[in-house]
């Protein structure tokens, strides 16, 4: 998995250790954009010089696919000059905030960033290169490891915003995962029913009264994704649903 792919004609994707993240870099007539810049600086200072082999201008444009950690610290390593495009959840604020859609002009090609909704995080982005039919996912598609539900992850959302991803890819698209290898749309859509899965079994179990830390073992071995990937979830979504019973309540409905 060492070295660049180039996805398509001038795009590129590198996957790097620690955590497997994949990191995209387009290049048009006018610039170089980096989507996600890696966990620390020293890692992103070394991208940075891996970017300047596929070519020599430092980058104008740094995208955030989303504010952890392992896609964003290296971002100083590139700025300035670059300018941060990034969701406005992102801290420190981004240069250019995308709370729905942005357009990066290169040139000759055109780099969209869109926000589809809350997913992994609160605020994930994903990056369409519309000439060359890619489209960086960020952590809304993983392919190294199952989906990740953290801490700050909308585990009910998120198969609707996954499910927008579907209107952006046709076929032939070639779709990056925020970790992992390069995918197609059958995997996205696989990885796409197996989130509404997790969503209807905590829907299911908050239902059932299952208490929540009994939830993940009480849906045993019918999770699509390991059990002890999921405690987060199940925290996520019932509380999701909790709050929502309670709006239901104040407001007499
Ligand atoms: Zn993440």
């Amino acid at each position: 998995m060492d070295g660049w792919l180039e996805v398509r004609d001038r795009v590129y994707c590198r996957r790097y250790e620690p955590w497997d993240v994949s990191v995209g870099v387009v290049v048009g007539r006018d610039g170089v954009v980096v989507v996600d810049t890696r966990a620390t600086l020293g890692e992103g200072r070394e991208l940075a010089a891996d970017v300047r082999a596929l070519d020599s201008r430092p980058p104008l444009w740094v995208v955030n696919t989303h504010c952890h950690f392992d896609h964003t610290a290296g971002n100083p390593a590139f700025s300035p000059p670059a300018e941060t495009a990034g969701h406005p959840t992102l801290d420190p604020s981004p240069g250019l905030p995308v709370a729905d859609r942005a357009t990066i002009d290169l040139g000759d090609r055109e780099v969209e960033v869109r926000y589809l909704g809350r997913g992994h995080t609160g605020g994930d982005l994903v990056v369409v290169v519309g000439d060359a039919g890619v489209v960086f996912a960020g952590d809304l598609v993983e392919e190294s490891g199952p989906p990740a539900y953290g801490d700050d992850c909308h585990p009910l959302d998120w198969p609707a915003t996954a499910a927008r991803l579907f209107g952006l890819i046709g076929p032939a698209h070639l779709i990056v995962p925020g970790h992992g290898a390069v995918v197609d749309r059958a995997f996205v859509v696989a990885q796409q029913r197996h989130l509404q899965q997790v969503a209807g079994a905590i829907c299911d179990l908050w239902v059932g009264e299952v208490p929540v830390e009994e939830a993940v073992a009480a849906y045993g071995d019918r999770w699509p994704f390991p059990a002890e990937c999921l405690s987060q979830a199940v925290a996520r979504g019932y509380r999701e649903l909790d709050l929502s019973a309670e709006r239901r309540r104040d407001s007499g409905g």
